[in-house]
């Protein structure tokens, strides 16, 4: 008896120990940046319009994120005070203190922001006045000084970052301001974590469509492809990319 209880132990042992060995699949191999980057067809490059000579003021029902004062309504990604600066009715990255976010959460909006790039152009395709906007802190719009400065397509100003390039590149020149004004529906899941509807992006750069409701497929990591993570309402996050990127008259209409 007592060796038939030891040869059902060890038969025991050897079936689990078996079990506990993973079948072994092929390593994916390991995705370098440029894996997710092209660059034809380069979009159309189209003048805007002339500035508005001031800031076009918010509608009355807008939530106003910076009004020229101060960052009140802004914060780090920890939780305090955002470190940006702020100056002359605008605020400017601080290179290396990180990305700033709202501290208000949204879901579907309507975003008003204008930003420019350092006026003293240093720096080629990416290394040249990046920055972006990350709708509900996950999707980033990329924020980049395109003016004569080639880059992969799906990472220019108004790309739905390696993932959707613009319809155009409509720049203006480097240190004068941009407007950007995206419409935004936020995506609903499913139970299995997985978009019942994606994310949804509209957006016009001074004026001209760069994106019509466009699908958003997932993240936007600069290596790998887009993934797609379970989120509720999110801030309105701001990158910093160490450059020089400055703000103004920013607002959101809920819808
Ligand atoms: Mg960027």
């Amino acid at each position: 008896m007592k060796h038939l209880n030891l040869l059902i132990l060890a038969s025991l042992a050897i079936v689990f120990s078996l079990n506990a060995q993973e079948k072994k699949y092929p390593q994916r191999a390991p995705m370098t940046p440029e894996m997710s980057e092209y660059w034809q067809p380069q979009p159309p490059v189209i003048t805007p319009g002339k500035a508005h000579e001031t800031a076009v003021p918010a509608p009355s029902d807008a939530i106003v994120l910076f009004d020229g004062e101060n960052l009140s309504q802004w914060e780090n990604s920890k939780g305090n005070a955002a470190e940006w600066t702020v100056h002359d009715g605008v605020f400017t990255v601080k290179r290396g203190t990180g990305d700033i976010q709202t501290k208000q959460k949204f879901n579907d909006f309507q975003l008003h922001i204008e930003w420019r790039s350092p006026q003293e152009v240093r720096g080629e395709s990416q290394g040249r006045g990046n920055s972006g906007v990350f709708l509900q802190g996950v999707y980033e719009i990329q924020i980049l000084d395109n003016y004569q400065n080639e880059t992969y397509v799906n990472g220019q100003a108004g790309s739905v970052y390696k993932q959707t390039p613009p319809l155009a590149n409509a720049m203006r020149k480097p240190g004068e301001w941009n407007t950007y004004d995206i419409i935004y529906t936020a995506p609903t899941f499913k139970k299995d974590g997985t978009y019942r509807t994606p994310p949804r992006v509209t957006l016009l750069q001074n004026g001209i469509l760069l994106q019509n409701n466009t699908i958003i497929l997932g993240t936007t990591p600069y290596i790998g492809f887009p993934e797609v993570i379970e989120h509720g309402e999110g801030p309105i996050r701001l990158q910093d990319h160490g450059d020089a990127v400055s703000f103004r008259n920013i607002w959101i209409r809920e819808l």
